[in-house]
C-alpha cells in the first residue's frame, strides 16, 4: 500500500519530497533507555541502493526540513536500514523519534556520503557523542571491523549511554566521559588523544558529533603531531543550529 501523504507526527510527503525522496516506513522502533530510539526502516525504494559505512540518510519533515541519521546497518537486498536516534529534546526529528510508530510512512534522501569509514586505516581513534553511536556501530561493517579502533564519547548521561552502546554492540575499547560545565571534561579527552598519538603517531582520527568539541580535538591532534590528512572531522550538530547536513574537512 502506498504511504499516505502526511504522517501524523510531522514526517511529510510534500510534492518536493515525493519527487526527490525515497519512500520507506517504520518497521520497528525500540526505546533504548529514555534518550534513544533504535529505528528500523524498510522500503522498496531502498532496495538495491548503495551504502557504505558512515553514509547518512536524511529524513524529510514539514517545511522541507531534512534531518540526518547514520544507519548502523543497511541491507540493500531487503531495503532495511537501522539507525539509533538520540532524543535530545528540542527539534522536529527529536520529537518525532519520541513518538514514532510502527507502519508510519516517511520520505528520505540517501543513503548518501557523509563520512568514509572504510578509508580509516588502523589504529583509529573515534570520537563522538550520543549522535555518533550509530556511526561507531557502522564501523563493524568496514573490512577491518572494530579491530584497532578506540572509541571515546562525551555524553550527558553516562549510564543511559552505556546501555545504548551495549544494545548496538559497541562494547570494547570504549571510554565514556560525562560532560562538565565549560567543557572541562574535554581536557581529559585531549590528554588521552595526545597520549595515543604520541604512542602511535600514525593513528587515524575520526571526529564526529558536536562542532565545537571536534574543532577543539582537531587542534589538539595537530598539536600532538597528527597531519591534517590523518584527521576526519564531521560535525553532526551545534548549539542553536538546526539540521546539520554533514560538513567535512
Ligand atoms: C552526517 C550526520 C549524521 C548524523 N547521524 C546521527 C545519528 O545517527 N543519530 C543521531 O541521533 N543524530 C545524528 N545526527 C545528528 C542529528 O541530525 C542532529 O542532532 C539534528 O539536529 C537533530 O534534528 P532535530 O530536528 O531533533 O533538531 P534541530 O531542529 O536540528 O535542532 C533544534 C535544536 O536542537 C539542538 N540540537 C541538535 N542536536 C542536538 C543534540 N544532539 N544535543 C543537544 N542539542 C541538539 C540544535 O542545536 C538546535 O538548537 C547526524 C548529523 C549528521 C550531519
Amino acid at each position: 500500500m502506498p504511504p499516505s501523504s502526511t504522517a501524523p507526527s510531522g514526517v511529510v510527503a510534500s510534492v518536493f519530497h515525493r519527487l526527490v525522496s525515497r519512500r520507506a516506513r517504520v518497521r520497528e522502533v525500540e526505546p533504548v533507555s529514555d534518550a534513544f530510539r533504535l529505528v528500523t526502516l524498510v522500503g522498496e525504494d531502498l532496495e538495491g541502493r548503495r551504502w557504505a559505512p558512515g553514509d547518512m540518510i536524511q529524513i524529510g519533515f514539514t517545511g522541507l526540513a531534512g534531518r540526518a541519521y547514520t544507519p548502523l546497518s543497511f541491507d540493500p537486498r531487503t531495503g532495511v536500514a537501522t539507525f539509533l536516534g538520540y532524543v535530545h529534546g528540542d527539534g522536529i526529528a527529536s520529537r518525532w523519534l519520541a513518538s514514532a510508530t510502527i507502519g508510519e510512512p516517511l520520505f528520505l534522501v540517501g543513503p548518501r556520503s557523509a563520512l568514509d569509514l572504510d578509508a580509516a586505516r588502523r589504529p583509529t581513534l573515534f570520537f563522538g557523542d550520543e549522535t555518533s553511536f550509530g556511526t561507531a556501530a557502522a564501523i563493524r561493517a568496514t573490512p577491518e571491523g572494530t579491530r584497532g579502533v578506540a572509541f571515546s564519547f562525551e555524553v550527558n548521561a553516562a549510564e543511559a549511554s552505556r546501555v545504548a552502546l551495549e544494545r548496538i554492540g559497541v562494547t570494547s575499547g570504549v571510554t565514556i566521559t560525562a560532560r562538565e560545565p565549560q567543557d572541562r571534561h574535554l581536557e581529559r579527552v585531549e590528554s588521552d588523544l595526545t597520549r595515543a598519538l604520541r604512542a602511535e603517531p600514525e593513528t587515524r582520527c575520526v571526529f564526529t558529533g558536536k562542532a565545537s568539541s571536534i574543532q577543539r580535538l582537531y587542534k589538539a591532534a595537530r598539536r600532538a603531531g597528527a597531519s591534517a590528512k590523518q584527521i576526519t572531522n564531521v560535525a553532526y550538530w551545534a548549539p542553536g543550529r538546526k539540521g546539520f547536513s554533514g560538513v567535512q574537512r
